[in-house]
């Protein structure tokens, strides 16, 4: 037997969660247009300088700056040439000439500015520039100003997000390399569990952790595999977690990992050969906590307490740095936490690090977070659906005053 049996702090959960998981490392190639979520798996860098020309950031006229600076009356130029988007420029711009541009067209030879439309008036073959443009090169983006050729533009281990993806097209990928997203079960145990939609005898309820896990583990860009409920049963439970192992990379469970008569995850796992990495934590709500490792760190096992608030709070606080790991990203494994006013006063019995569901809310321009009303009870889903972040009360920490600072872990 190799329980750990003594409570480790939140802190400590995270690093030995994170020391004993490894990527995994499996890459696949992805359409352009299906990427945006996955983790790039390649380093992108550009071949171009972007822009890749100096061209017009507005619809006006090209020109050259000394024509037209610190200008008393309208200043006549005459037009050369029309320039759409497109179209190369034919005619080398002199002075006293201007031509007609339109936004993202190249900038013509001798032009080094555009003076926007609004401030012009076009009179037959010639145009009135009526005010002088801010500066030269107003208006114009300049060849290679937004980046280099050479230059690194994103990083594998980089979760992609839509905005990052007209970067991939711009350098030309059309298909990205990506890492494959990790299979993640999910089970649920507990003898009084149901689906939704039973017909609930006396004693029973519905299971809720399986559905919650199940949408935050895809939140966290990873398939989920739903295994549905399992009875308190050692053999049904031997079963499942075996081949659950076998079929997904990472296995999570929730229920059954406290002290009670019926609490068999943790003897299950060590049944099966796994090394206990935590048995409990100090985390208010989450204590019971099982995390086990099987195959010398190849899979990692997460034995999630069964109460709804606490399952959420283990997924928020330490599943979610093993899953964006496991998928191959490379830093910013926590989900982030800042600071906000408290508009509530905050209570911990000081005894574990203490998440408190709330909401965090910008008022005029400052993060306050309002704690949910009511109990903090580990069983209220109604609260559960309004929280957007939770306070974090240290070890040590009594109280928060209403007024003062205190640190938010943000969750959606
Ligand atoms: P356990 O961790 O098995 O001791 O369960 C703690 C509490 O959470 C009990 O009140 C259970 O009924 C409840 N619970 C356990 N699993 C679930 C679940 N999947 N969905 C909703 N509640 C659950
Ligand atoms: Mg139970």
């Amino acid at each position: 037997m190799n329980i750990i049996t003594y409570m480790i702090t939140v802190q400590q959960a995270q690093e030995l969660i994170l020391q004993n998981l490894r990527p995994l490392g499996e890459t696949k190639t992805l359409a352009l247009c299906d990427c945006a979520g996955y983790v790039l798996a390649q380093d992108v860098t550009s071949q171009f300088d972007f822009p890749y020309w100096d061209n017009s950031a507005m619809d006006g006229y090209a020109v050259i700056y000394e024509d037209v600076k610190d200008i008393d009356s309208p200043v006549s130029l005459k037009i050369v040439e029309e320039i759409a988007a497109g179209r190369a420029p034919g005619q080398v711009i002199n002075p006293g000439e201007a031509a007609r541009i339109f936004t993202g067209a190249m900038l013509p030879i001798g032009a080094d500015t555009i003076v926007i439309q609004e401030e012009t008036k076009r009179d037959s073959q010639n145009v009135l520039v009526l005010s002088s443009p801010s500066c030269v090169g107003d208006f114009v983006r300049k060849k290679g100003d937004y980046y280099k050729a050479e230059q690194s533009l994103l990083e594998a281990g980089h979760r992609l997000t839509p905005q990052d993806i007209p970067l991939l097209s711009v350098a030309q990928l059309s298909h990205v390399e990506v890492y494959r997203r990790p299979r993640v079960a999910i089970f649920s145990t507990g003898d009084e569990l149901r689906e939704p939609g039973s017909i609930l005898k006396i004693g029973e309820i519905v299971d809720s952790n399986l559905y919650a896990l199940s949408a935050y583990v895809q939140q966290c860009g990873c398939d989920s595999i739903c295994l549905g409920i399992v009875p308190d049963d050692v053999d049904r439970l031997k079963d499942i977690i075996s081949s659950a192992l076998i079929d997904c990379d990472l296995v999570i469970s929730t229920g059954g990992v406290s002290v009670g008569d019926y609490d068999y995850v943790a003897r299950i796992l060590t049944d099966l050969g796994s090394k206990i990495l935590i048995d409990s934590v100090a985390i208010k709500p989450g204590k019971p906590l099982k995390v086990g490792s099987f195959n010398t760190g190849q899979k990692l096992y997460f034995g999630i307490p069964g109460n709804p608030v606490s399952a959420m709070v283990i997924a928020w606080r330490l599943l979610t740095p093993a899953l964006k790991k496991l998928a191959g990203e490379t830093k910013k494994w926590q989900s982030p936490i800042i600071v906000a006013r408290s508009r509530s006063p905050l209570f911990s019995d000081g005894k574990r690090e203490t998440y408190l569901c709330g909401q965090l809310e910008i008022v005029e321009g400052i993060a306050e977070f309002v704690l949910s009303r009511d109990s903090q009870s580990s069983a209220n889903l109604i609260h559960l659906s309004q929280t957007n972040a939770l306070a974090v009360l240290p070890i040590g920490c009594m109280s928060i005053e209403q007024g003062q600072n205190v640190q938010v872990l943000f969750v959606s």
